[in-house]
């Protein structure tokens, strides 16, 4: 019988290098910690990008709109996408006081009958937690008569936050999922891309150079997944994390349950890129992969350096400010560098030990790690003269007052900033942003008001 996962034990990771020489463990919930996003949701963008699966919200209807939709995740098989269903069984009060698993049982009902998904995903929330809704059982039940994986996913929000739900969510994958079915076939060069969810198509800036070297992605949690290959993902030779600190305990896991060895990538700018590609060949342990990696990465550089060039020049002697989450505080910020940008302050407010030590070396000692950045990043954008500010849109204002370029990096971002092909996106937004007029005019006060 699957058990629920321990939080305690997921908070206490043993890969997290820093909680061998630290008391409090890492994700570990404090007070307004959800206010940045609960476990449901970290949860539910970690999975969602399954879009042959049915993500059924077992909480109030007002849950399924906290993460929704709200990051483009790409799926190569657009007639398949169920994402753009938002499936709730929008618990009412009455449930509360009378329970609501036979509404959760009619709504998979339903969901099987009208969608034929390939696994659902029932998340629990805050309110049928509390209540004790046993999601377990209606999934169980729901299993045996339907015939497809039911995948219970127990990270209501109060249990902390988005990093933690990430976690539960690998958990629920790893009992429910992985190890259920047999690959067609395998190769030597099978991998798994764990913590990528292809958001604006990231991914597909490098697998095509990953497949040119031999090397199969086998299957991903889960960039444009498919709950059948991550079943296989047992077969795996390597896990590759990519960017994703908060689902560790799953590689982990994997390592101890299927001998599956697991480094840690980045796909953010050119140094970050050919060291992933390397890492993954090397990993795999084959002479002639790493040296055919080291080949193809000399190969892209040389292209990429051509044109990347009349940007640089454009680049040259400014500085940037950049407040996004997580491994992006390093990742995004060596990619700046990549770029030829000082990269003066980046925020770590939702960064791991992990990411900080990361990011305060890519920056070294005079940079800023901002851990307040709502209230830092303009001061330093005065202070150190900063040319542009890389933020989420609510930091627009910000690049307003202060009269400096702006551009989105977060997940609502629009295009790919992965790989070699993304660092010209990059560029590209970034030259555009800097050489845009309205940031310098759209702050000035009228002739009128003077
Ligand atoms: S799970 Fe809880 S914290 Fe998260 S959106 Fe629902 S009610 Fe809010």
């Amino acid at each position: 019988m699957a058990q629920k996962p321990k939080i305690r034990e997921l908070l206490d990771e043993s890969a997290c290098a820093h909680n061998k020489n630290k008391k409090s463990a890492c994700n570990a919930p404090t007070p307004g910690a959800t206010t940045g996003g609960c476990a449901f949701e970290g949860a539910q963008i970690s999975l969602f990008p399954y879009a042959d699966a049915a993500h059924l919200v077992h909480g109030p209807m007002t849950c399924v709109g906290a993460s929704w939709e709200t990051r483009l995740t790409h799926t190569s098989r657009p007639g398949r996408d169920l994402t753009q269903m938002g499936f709730t069984t929008g618990i009412s009060t009455n449930d509360v006081v009378f329970g609501g698993e036979e509404k959760l049982r009619q709504a998979i009902d339903y969901i099987v009958e009208h969608y034929a998904p390939e696994a659902v995903f029932v998340y629990s929330t805050c309110v049928t937690a509390m209540i004790g809704d046993d999601i377990d059982a209606v999934c169980r039940q729901a299993e045996q008569t339907h015939g497809i994986p039911m995948v219970p996913v127990h990270a209501p929000g109060f249990v902390g936050s988005k990093n933690l739900g990430s976690r539960l969510a690998g958990e629920a994958v790893l009992t429910h999922l992985i190890g259920t079915r047999e690959p067609k076939n395998t190769t030597p060069f099978d991998i798994n891309l764990i913590g990528e969810y292809n958001v604006t198509g990231d991914m597909w800036q490098y697998t095509p150079l990953l497949e040119e070297l031999g090397i199969r992605v086998l299957s991903t949690l889960s960039g444009d997944g498919r709950v059948a290959n991550i079943r296989t993902a047992h077969r795996a030779n390597l896990n590759v994390l990519v960017c994703a600190k908060s689902l560790i305990s799953l590689p982990r896991k994997m390592q101890e349950r299927y001998d599956i060895p697991f480094i840690s990538v980045s796909f953010y700018g050119k140094r970050d890129t050919n060291a992933s590609i390397l890492a993954i060949a090397t990993a795999l342990g084959n002479a002639d992969l790493i040296e055919r990696a080291k080949k193809l990465i000399a190969r892209e550089e040389d292209k990429l350096d051509k044109k990347l060039a009349p940007y640089r020049k454009v680049f040259q002697g400014k500085k940037a400010v950049l407040n996004t989450g997580g491994n992006k505080s390093w990742s995004i910020a060596s990619a700046l560098q990549d770029l030829g940008f000082e990269v003066v302050a980046t925020s770590v407010k939702k960064a791991t030990e992990a990411d900080k030590e990361k990011a305060r070396a890519t920056l070294g000692e005079k940079g800023i790690l901002m851990t307040n950045p709502g209230q830092e990043q303009a001061k330093i954008i005065d202070e150190i003269g900063a040319h542009l500010l890389l933020a989420g849109g609510r930091s627009l204002f910000t690049a307003i007052k202060k009269r400096i370029a702006f551009a989105d990096v977060n997940q609502e971002k629009k295009k790919s900033y992965g790989g070699y092909g993304g660092l010209l996106n990059l560029a590209e937004d970034l030259k555009n942003a800097l050489q845009n007029p309205v940031f310098n005019n759209v702050a000035r006060r009228a002739p009128w008001e003077k």
